[in-house]
């Protein structure tokens, strides 16, 4: 079909290229779920198939897109961490997205009757994930974001936590309980949870208080694609990545905000 009289049209089309050399992180939303978990009578605060639904979906990618080195998720949301100097795509961003959202919604729809055998979907409410991708130039704002998404993922669940059990324990209506919390702080919610609804914040499930971590982790550390690596030719070092990309995918519920996460695998940054 080329060189055909339409063919002018094509150069309307734009594409951005990401900067090279920055880190690409990914993160999908749920599209309405607040929605959605109230049509598919997700528990609340918090549905653990739900979130072990958004874990296998968030493994699928991975396993597809072996550039992913990273992801973490919690409530609706996924965010992945690619290589820095990954070509994928020739980092055209609207690939990049659009592959990633309808990536993970083919897999979160493909495997929701495993994780809910008793709610079929229904054509009216599919679950679809929007998707944006963020660069960033440094190591450091790498961890803060992933900081910040934790630290959001425990504020929520903090908030969620002492308001449905102030429905759920004490019959409070949404509006009441809305109102009983307004203004208050973390250490106000924790005293509400323990004196009012005899719960011990800390003795939540890790799941809930920290989201989850999928690592592509190196089975032997010392192996890493970032020691030595300098020291290969260019076979090796090929190699050695494919390798990597092979690496097993291991899921986490634990602090990513502490310095010792990011110095135990440093090829997440390198
Ligand atoms: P948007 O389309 O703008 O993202 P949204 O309704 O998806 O709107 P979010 O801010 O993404 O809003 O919030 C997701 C909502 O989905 C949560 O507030 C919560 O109500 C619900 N939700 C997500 N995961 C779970 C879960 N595992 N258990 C219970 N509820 C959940
Ligand atoms: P990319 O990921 O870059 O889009 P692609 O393999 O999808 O790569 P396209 O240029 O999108 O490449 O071409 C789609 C190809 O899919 C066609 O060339 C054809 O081989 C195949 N295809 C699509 N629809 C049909 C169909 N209805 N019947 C047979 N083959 C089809
Ligand atoms: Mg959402
Ligand atoms: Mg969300
Ligand atoms: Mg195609």
């Amino acid at each position: 079909m080329a060189n055909s009289k339409f063919e002018y049209v094509k150069a309307f089309e734009k594409e951005v290229y990401l900067l090279p050399e920055t880190y690409m992180v990914v993160r999908v939303d749920g599209r309405g779920f607040h929605k959605l978990s109230e049509t598919y009578k997700f528990e609340k605060p918090n549905d653990l198939n739900a979130l072990e639904l958004m874990n296998k979906a968030a493994q699928s990618v991975m396993e597809k897109i072996p550039e992913v080195l990273l992801a973490y998720g919690d409530s609706d949301e996924y965010s992945f961490l690619l290589q820095k100097n990954s070509e994928i795509f020739e980092r055209r961003e609207a690939k990049l997205t659009s592959t990633f959202s309808s990536t993970f919604t083919a897999y979160y729809n493909f495997y929701w009757n495993q994780y809910f055998p008793n709610s079929p979907l229904t054509p009216e409410r599919l679950p679809t994930f929007d998707a944006r991708v963020v660069l960033y130039p440094n190591q450091q704002n790498v961890k803060d974001y992933f900081s910040w998404r934790q630290v959001d993922c425990h504020i929520n669940n903090l908030y969620n936590t002492t308001f449905w059990q102030l429905i759920l324990k004490k019959g409070l209506t949404p509006q009441e309980s809305e109102k009983r919390l307004m203004g208050t702080l973390s250490s106000d919610k924790n005293e509400i949870l323990f004196t009012e609804l005899g719960i011990n914040y800390n003795d939540e499930a890790e799941i809930y208080k920290k989201g989850t971590v999928l690592i592509r982790e190196w089975e032997a550390k010392d192996d890493s694609p970032s020691v030595n690596e300098r020291e290969l030719s260019k076979r090796q070092k090929d190699r050695l990545r494919k390798r990597f990309k092979k690496g097993k995918i291991q899921k986490y519920h634990i602090d990513i905000i502490n310095e010792e996460f990011w110095n135990e695998r440093p090829w997440l940054l390198e």
